[in-house]
């Protein structure tokens, strides 16, 4: 099934044609992985708008070109939202993606060459909080903390020993493949002790806050940076939160410091999701996103999967399959051609190699989206234990056979914005 699109089909059949062959695809399997959501039909429309159209350089009231009479009203009611959904004083809704958010708050707080400390990317940090690969690693002195490789824990003995030792100016908590809810206000007595600002990215779990599925970040860290297009099911897009006394650094820093013109069509996207993030069915939707990964982990541990500390608190799991002795990549692969899409996946000290690591990182944002419950969490354990396996013996008529399966329920649990 895919939707119409007529100017384009007329204009470029050929782009057409992939944007439909992307439509079906996302149609007919199952996304776990847990970065991705589907945006309703609403956010897709804004997102698709004139107001690609306007440069708005600046801030609501003060830009560099004229013309701004409907983008400031766009771009206040994104910014409005913002601040009441997450209760905070102040919200730029302009970055680009996360990366950029996280890049302007280290021109807000920092210089080149001084100290910053966030989670090592292989225990689950993000590329953008210092690790060495990344822009953040080369011109900052980017410190790394872990989990304890007993519990797949954060140790806070750890983590304060390290600031107290090499006195970050910014210190990032949150990351990309946590599985348990993040303790703010430890991390925020840390920050305190050594006088570092705490940034709290909240990159994966944003929807998750907005829908009291987590603890929020306010009042502990000083600034909140997040993408708007994972669980918060937006458009790829971002935004930087504080108290007032940080809004002008943050938005220095954003423009003119980093970026030139705003996306002004993501950020009227962001202002629908954020919209559809305050209404009581989000709350649900939260709600259920974290019961049914609860369940599936239930499911998997259940079928003899090894699961980094255990299980989730969250919308993640990580899952090592050393004991299954299929490595995280031939897993992932397989999965794919059986139509469950996951990513490969470092676990915390992980023997092989980030490009072919021992783990699959899964979520249940998506599942969740296109009205799947907890109900359905073992036949989704089911086929991914049955894919794994199949993965070690090479069986791809187990594969086609799971696809088959798999598209079935998919077929019963349109995607929204796909719904048609
Ligand atoms: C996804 C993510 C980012 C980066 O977002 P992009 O939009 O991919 O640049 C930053 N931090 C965390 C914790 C993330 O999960």
């Amino acid at each position: 099934m895919t939707l119409p699109h007529p100017a384009l089909s007329a204009t470029d059949p050929e782009l057409a044609a992939l944007v439909g062959a992307e439509e079906q695809l996302q149609a007919e399997t199952l996304r776990l992985i847990p970065s991705e959501n589907y945006v309703s039909a609403a956010v897709l429309e804004a997102s698709g708008t004139v107001l690609q159209n306007k440069y708005s350089e600046g801030y609501a009231g003060r830009r560099y070109y004229e013309g701004q009479q409907v983008i400031d009203q766009v771009e206040r009611l994104a910014v409005a939202r913002a601040k009441a959904l997450f209760g905070v004083e102040h919200a730029n809704v302009q970055p680009y993606s996360g990366s950029p958010a996280n890049l302007a708050v280290y021109l807000a707080f920092a210089d080149p060459g001084d100290t910053v400390m966030g989670m090592a990317l292989p225990m689950g940090g993000h590329l953008t909080h210092g690790w060495g690969v990344s822009a953040t690693g080369k011109w900052f002195r980017g410190v790394q903390y872990g989990v304890r490789q007993d519990t797949g824990l954060i140790d806070f003995d750890e983590v304060r020993e390290l600031a107290l030792k090499e006195r970050p100016k910014i210190i990032f908590c949150g990351g990309t493949a946590l599985p348990r809810t993040i303790d703010f206000p430890a991390f925020a007595e840390i920050a305190r002790e050594c006088g570092a600002v705490l940034v709290a990215d909240v990159a994966h779990i944003a929807g998750l806050i907005a829908g009291g599925a987590h603890p929020s970040p306010v009042p502990h860290a000083d600034v909140i940076s997040t993408t708007t297009h994972k669980t918060l099911r937006g458009p790829r897009g971002a935004m930087l939160m504080s108290r007032e006394e940080h809004a002008k650094a943050l938005d220095k820093a954003v423009f003119p410091g980093l970026q030139g013109g705003p996306h002004n069509q993501t950020t009227a996207a962001i202002a629908v999701a954020l919209h559809e993030a305050s209404q009581p069915s989000f709350r649900t939707y939260a709600q259920s996103v974290v019961a049914n990964a609860r369940a599936l982990a239930e499911a998997l541990l259940d079928r003899g999967f090894d699961l980094v500390s255990g299980g989730t608190d969250n919308h993640l799991i990580l899952m090592d399959l050393t004991p299954k002795e299929v490595p995280g990549k031939v897993a992932a692969k397989a999965l794919d051609r059986a139509g469950i899409v996951v990513n490969y996946n470092t676990v915390p000290y992980d023997p092989r190699k980030p490009f072919d690591p021992s783990g699959i990182r899964i979520g249940t944002p998506s599942l969740t989206s296109r009205g799947l419950g907890t109900e359905h969490m073992a036949a989704v354990a089911d086929w991914i234990d049955r894919g794994v396996t199949a993965a070690g013996k090479e069986d791809e008529q187990a594969l086609a056979t799971i696809r088959s399966e798999v598209a079935e329920l998919m077929s019963a649990h349109p995607a929204p914005g796909l719904a048609g």
